[in-house]
């Protein structure tokens, strides 16, 4: 990838090609972010180059390493870094020239994990409480939303005050087809509805599913988390208070000026009215940013948009544990924000390490994984 424009690594050259070509989508590009880059050098001793070969050396598909000793030497010695930050927001994302250029997970160990996930599966079927949701859940005291492949349990342990789970009648989480998702959407902003006419001041809904222990699922079983405040969460009211200093400021709408900049960068793409984008200050591996301005319960297109992007990241780029969330505004959204869905990938639940450390928690993200070849990905599945 390295040398080759569609890097994220060479976003910088891009962005000064389209002060020519595009100058409008330059200035908002350069309104929205911050461009920082630069090349961080060392000094491999001889003594480390042999172990320095086997780590980083490009291989072939036998596993054959294709580089010389010297080749390889050379781009540890010297790796651009490009930081991108989005002023108004505060993101922040690091990508380094040699991790982005790390061969992604090999075709074998995607193998590898599926056996582990297919194992945990069926062992965590047994026994499993979600599977019989209305004998061993509780329930909301209102009572639960029966979709036709899900319903409502209150949280047992609530993280708020209004804090439920939509629990899918598949026990399995990575099998779901377009019409099983759209219920799960369906039964979740039911609950919203319900919630909301029981105790109106809570008018602020928000919709997680962290899939797997790796996003930070203690249930195997398939469900999501559902959740209504009085106030949005510290993130929703950030991207709130952006949408409106932005338009104070500048006069714009920052959703549909982010959506350009992805676009006029080859990052985007739309399906029907629903934009989305491979995000260039991601916070964590392969994020994938959907714009929707209709409440997706009420629309095919942010429907089939957000399912098809799941099925990618499971069926295609072999992710199993991700979190996605939907941010939503307040239920008479008297503002007009849109809604916005975000989907990270989380790691392979074979590693033992964590995917985020204390840069990711206090400090920049930083990312491996190049938008440009994630938004090809994805492409290909619209
Ligand atoms: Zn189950």
């Amino acid at each position: 990838m390295f040398g080759n424009i569609n890097s994220i690594i060479d976003l910088e050259k891009r962005v000064e090609n389209l002060r020519e070509t595009d100058p409008t989508a330059y200035a908002i590009l350069k309104q929205i972010y911050r461009f920082d880059s630069g090349v961080g050098s060392q000094v491999i001793p001889d003594s480390f180059k042999t172990k320095i070969l086997d780590y980083f050396g490009r291989r072939d598909a036998s596993g054959k390493i294709i580089e010389t000793p010297e080749e390889v030497v050379a781009r540890i010695e010297n790796q651009e870094i490009i930081r991108i930050t989005n002023k108004w927001t505060g993101e922040s994302t690091l990508f380094n020239s040699l991790r982005v250029d790390r061969p992604g997970i090999k075709g074998t160990d995607v193998e590898r994990e599926k056996n582990h996930i297919s194992k945990l599966i069926t062992k965590s079927e047994k026994g499993c409480d979600f599977c019989h949701p209305e004998k061993y859940t509780p329930e909301d005291v209102f009572g639960r939303i029966h979709g036709k492949h899900s319903i409502t349990a209150a949280n047992l342990a609530k993280y708020d005050v209004w804090s439920s789970l939509v629990i899918f009648n598949n026990h399995n989480p990575l099998k779901f087809t377009l019409e099983e998702f759209s219920d799960y959407i369906n039964t979740s902003f039911a609950w919203f509805e319900a919630v909301n006419n029981h105790s109106p001041q809570f008018r602020f809904p928000f919709f997680i599913w962290n899939c797997l222990p790796r996003a930070g699922a203690s249930q195997v079983h398939g469900h999501c988390q559902i959740l209504m405040s009085k106030e949005p969460y510290a993130k929703v009211e950030t991207l709130n208070k952006t949408y409106q200093n932005y338009k104070r400021e500048t006069g714009n709408d920052y959703f549909q000026d982010l959506y350009r900049t992805h676009s006029s960068l080859g990052l985007s793409k739309k399906h029907g009215d629903i934009c989305f984008f491979a995000s260039i200050t991601p916070i964590k591996e392969k994020e994938v940013i959907i714009i929707s301005s209709k409440n997706p319960s009420k629309d095919l297109d942010a429907k089939e948009t957000i399912f098809k992007a799941l099925r990618c990241f499971i069926d295609i780029l072999g992710v199993f544990s991700f979190n996605l969330s939907i941010s939503c505004p307040s239920m008479d959204n008297k503002e007009e924000l849109p809604y916005v869905i975000r989907i990270v990938d989380r790691g392979s639940l074979l590693k033992s390490t964590a995917d985020m450390g204390g840069m990711e928690l206090y400090g920049s993200s930083v990312v491996a994984d190049d938008p440009y070849i994630l938004i090809n990905i994805i492409n290909s599945v619209f």
